[in-house]
């Protein structure tokens, strides 16, 4: 083992041999990869193979497609067979939920090149002549199903070698038997590795190690949200209907899933293998992999999946005729919302995290590949927010992260609705008024721990979300609280924002040096402010308030926290002349809005309120109430008259009191999360995360007048100069769809011009004071004049849709400035 080298991978599985081999592929050479036993030995030896590019994410669908289509390559560049089987992939739906789910799947699969077809029960018969279409009684009916030419099943050991030999060939150097002890930052600001074979130094760390990443985490003081959950397959002997089916000249058979009954089904060696995801099953190693644990596996558990046993056979009834040959059952690498964590630890320099891959082998490929052009080049080449370690925050403890991998687990199969809310490990953290809210009648969703009213149910109505593709149980309390906010007054707690406070002599310059807009130059200005990539896209959103000399207030996504904070903490200039402060759990928020916003603060402060005193975007440190130390900003998420009053925590109760009890006469009430969704897309808001992220650069998403290029240097500046120079590839737009009914688009949805891809669709909702369905869209710069026709595809029907002028409520902003 050498004892230097620019960057040393810990971790020789599949995931952390492919970042090796894309480390290679970018030029850096200088790589070791230490591994405690050999490669493969960890969950990569026993992984059924699978590489579903089905997958509702993003980000996680373009890193599986990358996947396939390398591992398709690899035999030719590397000379090492992969056994990649292209057999193709059909998940079946038996009610039209499913259907719906797979149709919404679609609009992701389209926007990222995807092949895949829809198709009838009788298609799904001539793919798949050993299937029962069911008969609605015993087995159920067969709707339809999704399928996937282009995937199937590899072999992972041999995938892994052929990486291995792609990496070896370029240099890279992989020492087996090698265990890492522990870590230590030398005094170089360089990582000094202690390994069972003798110290090494590096400049990066990469942790790719499955089961053992809590375990590697500790030893940079990490707490990492991935902890393994049994896994299991059955291996049975061959099959004489399929050996039958075959020596007719039947090719393989797709890999079969059905999702409603949580189970995949393919062939293996004239036998079948049939992995479900059971309830039930534990996780395991919370506290680390003990020491005894090696190539083991954990013993089968057959009455665990049995259902599904049961419900294949009646699916595939020769299944009946198999014996089984084993049970494979072994721990897999699970995060809290099911994704893997590829990207830089938070807190640390120059450590990044690969980690927690649930589908490692699928995901390999894709997961190396970005995090080496990270690495790298400082920045990945697509929107990573999705897989970002940082979207998980300290309340993903161990028992936190337990419950929600055995969650995430057993609901692998389940529909995933765009509004669905888990129920497990719930509530992690409330808001104070949370107890007033719930009284209030909240139905609560949760995001980064955090408990959110989503809608509030009015006497009467049950407090429960029928979850759905399309408009549901919710819709038109979504829409009175709406109302409300437009011609009355509501509030809306958002104290789950992030909140950080900058301050000190060389604050301005470097809030400047980090934000394309200019930071408020006068004490109560506000501006609102973006962090750039290197390469121009969005990373962060803050809306920057000058408190007074050298001192800023910065409010930024609630689930960003952690991603906003780490940036910000790295970033920070050497010389201490900037101080950071997150006073995230310090502050509550709530926002007041609404035509009659003023009339209730006017009777809780002394304060000026009028335009000229108080104008639009602005704020004070007031008083309301009892509450004092009160940062009131004239600004809001929802294009109302209104205040965000952020004020020190402890004065939540009462000055949720006297706003309810000097509102009463106005008519105030509670909004929810839903209600704001509406509203924002109604004034063309974009939201951090879905509109506004690494892939679009402000110019692409309309933020012109939030951009200074005359100002000085800013990170992303140079990339900015060279789009306008090179002309803008995109343009942001807000498009009413016509003749909806009761599917409202709600982002990654495909947009067509004359029949080819336009754009893809950001997010969508229902305008329910506009009375129009509206969506988001990045589209051809071609296409985004005022007025243009195009066609969104929403659950698989096309529907027109048309370009409207920015913020269709509302456009001069006379309310605002009411
Ligand atoms: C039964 C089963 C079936 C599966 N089927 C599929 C499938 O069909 N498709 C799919 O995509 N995925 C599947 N998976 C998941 C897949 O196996 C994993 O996601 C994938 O193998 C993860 O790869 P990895 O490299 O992250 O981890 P691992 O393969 O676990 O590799 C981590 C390595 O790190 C090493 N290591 C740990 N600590 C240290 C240390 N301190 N020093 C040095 N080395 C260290 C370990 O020895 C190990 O070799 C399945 C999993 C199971 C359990």
């Amino acid at each position: 083992m050498k004892n230097q080298a620019r960057v040393v991978v810990i971790g020789g599985g599949v995931v952390g041999v492919s970042t090796l081999y894309h480390l290679t592929k970018k030029g850096w050479t200088d790589v070791t990869l230490l591994e405690r036993t050999e490669l493969t030995a960890g969950s990569t030896w026993h992984a059924a193979g699978l590489l579903p590019l089905f997958n509702m994410s993003y980000t996680v669908g373009q890193l599986h497609k990358y996947s396939v289509d390398l591992y398709k390559r690899l035999p030719a560049e590397t000379g090492q067979e992969v056994g990649f089987h292209v057999t193709g992939n059909l998940r079946l739906a038996t009610c039209r939920d499913r259907m719906d789910e797979y149709l919404k799947y679609c609009g992701t699969a389209n926007t990222i090149g995807v092949p895949f077809r829809v198709i009838s029960p009788d298609e799904v018969k001539a793919l798949w002549p050993l299937v029962n279409l069911g008969d609605g009684v015993g087995t159920p009916k067969i709707v339809g199903a999704l399928y996937h030419p282009d995937d199937g099943h590899i072999a992972p050991v041999d995938l892994t070698m052929a990486l291995r030999k792609g990496a070896r060939a370029a240099g890279a150097e992989i020492c087996e038997q090698t265990e890492v002890l522990g870590v230590e930052r030398v005094r170089s600001g360089e990582w000094k590795i202690r390994t069972s074979q003798g110290d090494i130094v590096c400049e990066h760390v990469v942790c790719a190690t499955g089961n053992y990443a809590r375990a590697t985490g500790r030893m940079f003081g990490l707490d990492v949200p991935a902890i393994p959950v049994e896994h299991q397959y059955i291996v049975y002997d061959e099959a004489p209907e399929l050996k039958a089916y075959r020596a007719g000249g039947g090719r393989e058979l797709a890999v079969l899933r059905e999702s409603d009954a949580s189970y995949y089904l393919r062939e293996e060696r004239m036998g079948w293998i049939l992995g479900p995801y059971e309830k039930g099953a534990p996780a395991r190693f919370a506290d680390g992999v003990p020491a005894t644990f090696g190539k083991e596996l954990f013993a089968g558990d057959l009455e665990r999946m049995l259902p599904h046993v049961e419900a294949a056979m009646k699916r595939v009834p020769c299944l009946e005729h198999c014996g089984i040959k084993t049970i494979v059952n072994g721990p897999i690498s699970y995060t809290p919302d099911g994704g893997p964590l590829i990207g830089p630890a938070w807190g640390l320099r120059n450590v990044w995290l690969n980690e927690g891959h649930s589908f490692g082998v699928t995901a390999a490929g894709g997961a190396g590949w970005q995090l080496a052009e990270w690495i790298v080049e400082g920045e990945p080449g697509i929107d990573m927010l999705g897989v970002d370690p940082r979207r998980f925050g300290a309340y993903a403890g161990k028992r936190y992260t337990v419950a929600k991998n055995e969650e995430t687990y057993r609901n692998v199969f389940t529909i995933h609705y765009p509004d669905e809310e888990r129920h497990d490990a719930r509530p992690a953290k409330t808001s104070p008024v949370y107890d007033k809210l719930d009284r209030r009648g909240a139905v609560w969703g949760q995001r980064y721990g955090w408990e959110r009213a989503n809608w509030f149910a009015p006497a009467g109505v049950e407090r429960r979300d029928v979850w759905s593709f399309r408009r549901s149980n919710y819709f038109a309390h979504v829409g009175n609280e709406c109302r409300l906010m437009r011609g009355k007054v509501g509030v809306i707690d958002l104290t789950p924002f992030t909140k950080h406070e900058v301050s000190g002599l060389g604050a301005e310059a470097w809030l400047d040096s980090l934000v394309a807009n200019k930071v408020p130059a006068s004490t109560g200005r506000i501006a609102l402010c973006h962090a750039l990539t290197k390469k121009g896209g969005i990373r962060s959103e803050f809306t920057i308030t000058k408190l007074g000399p050298d001192h800023y207030y910065l409010v930024s996504a609630g689930a960003a926290e952690r991603y906003d904070g780490d940036y910000l903490q790295k970033m920070l200039p050497a010389d201490g002349s900037v101080a950071l402060r997150n006073v995230t759990t310090g502050r509550g928020t709530f926002v007041v809005a609404g035509p009659k916003a003023r009339d209730v603060l006017a009777r809780l402060t002394d304060t000026a309120l009028d335009n000229a005193s108080f104008p639009w975007l602005t704020g004070q440190v007031i008083a309301v109430g009892l509450a004092v130390d009160v940062y009131a900003l004239r600004v809001n998420f929802i294009g109302e008259l209104g205040w965000e009053l952020h004020f020190p925590i402890e004065y939540a109760n009462g000055l949720f009191d006297a706003l309810f009890a000097a509102g009463e006469e106005f008519g105030i009430g509670m909004v929810g999360m839903r209600a704001m969704e509406s509203l924002r897309i109604e004034k063309s808001y974009r939201m951090w995360g879905s509109d506004l992220t690494p892939d679009y650069t402000p110019f692409e998403a309309g933020l012109d007048r939030f951009v200074r290029m005359n100002k000085g240097d800013f990170i992303g500046r140079a990339a900015l100069e060279r789009q306008l120079a090179a002309g803008i590839p995109h343009r942001f737009v807000t498009l009413e769809v016509h003749g909806v009914t009761d599917a409202d688009p709600l982002g990654n949805e495909p947009l067509f011009a004359g029949g080819a891809l336009a754009g893809r669709a950001t997010a969508g909702y229902y305008g329910h004071v506009l009375g129009k369905s509206l969506a988001l869209a990045y589209v051809d710069a071609a296409h985004a004049a005022l007025g243009t026709a195009l066609e969104i595809e929403i659950l698989g029907e096309r529907r027109k849709a048309t370009v409207l002028r920015e913020s269709p409520y509302d456009p001069e902003n006379a309310r605002l400035r009411a």
